[in-house]
């Protein structure tokens, strides 16, 4: 099973794949977490990166694509995966179509978390990451037990370079040019469930968890 998590920055991604991993035990492939890790350690492919996430822009597909196809062939992604952030654009779509069919898989649903602007400029920039794990939190809205201490890891939490205010900008206006397009994109292939992202994150895992149990 091939699962899609579309939706701008801050729509809760992230949160959600974390509960949804959990529970139907499918690969996990978050792009821009592969991407930071990269920026971290210093290889070739983050310091190619690492220019265009500071500026809030996408990476050239050229990158992605290959970490997806890559990542894709590891031997827990047979059961089943769940992407997050990738495709973000209609050409990344039609890229994972041609690695997908030769390994005789589809996507089997895109999940989009449509959330206001004004509520995801508030959740970026009050959003926390733990350093070790990725956990998502927010200062007011999931705040951590502890006070910038992971509760799964104990990890401590940092605020992301690129969810200053600025950024956060540039980011939802990327988002809107590059990546919106495909909510029609995958509608008209019938692969489209749209679900209220501006719930609170119990009421929408509630909803992608019927979505999935009726595949
Ligand atoms: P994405 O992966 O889509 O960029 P995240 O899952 O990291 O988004 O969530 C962005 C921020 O919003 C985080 O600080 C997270 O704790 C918070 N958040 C996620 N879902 C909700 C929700 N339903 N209501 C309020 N805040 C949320
Ligand atoms: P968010 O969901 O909060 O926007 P991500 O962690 O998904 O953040 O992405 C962070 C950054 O990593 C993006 O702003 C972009 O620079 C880069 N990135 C992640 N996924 C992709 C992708 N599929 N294509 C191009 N760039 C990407
Ligand atoms: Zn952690």
């Amino acid at each position: 099973m091939i699962i899609v998590l579309l939706g701008p920055p801050g729509a809760g991604k992230g949160t959600q794949a974390e509960r949804m991993v959990q529970k139907y035990s499918l690969a996990y492939i978050s792009t821009g977490d592969i991407l930071r890790s990269a920026v971290k350690s210093g290889s070739p492919l983050g310091t190619k990166a690492r220019e265009y996430m500071e500026k809030g822009q996408l990476v050239p597909d050229e990158l992605v694509v290959n970490i997806v196809k890559e990542r894709l062939l590891e031997p827990d992604c047979a059961r089943g995966a769940l992407l997050d952030g990738f495709p973000r654009s209609v050409s990344q779509a039609q890229a994972l179509e041609s690695v997908l069919s030769p390994l005789g898989k589809k996507i089997d649903r895109v999940i989009h978390i449509d959330v206001t602007e004004d509520e995801l400029v508030a959740r970026l920039t009050g959003r926390r990451v733990c350093r070790e794990c990725g956990s998502s939190y927010h200062i007011k809205f999931n705040p951590p037990k502890v006070r910038n201490v992971c509760d799964h890891c104990g990890g401590e939490l940092f605020q992301r370079e690129d969810d200053s205010l600025n950024t956060v900008k540039e980011r939802l206006a990327v988002y809107r040019e590059q990546t919106e397009p495909l909510i029609q994109y995958y509608s008209r292939q019938g692969l489209l469930s749209t679900i209220n992202g501006n719930d609170d994150i119990d009421e929408i895992f509630a909803r992608i968890v019927e979505i999935l149990e009726a595949l």
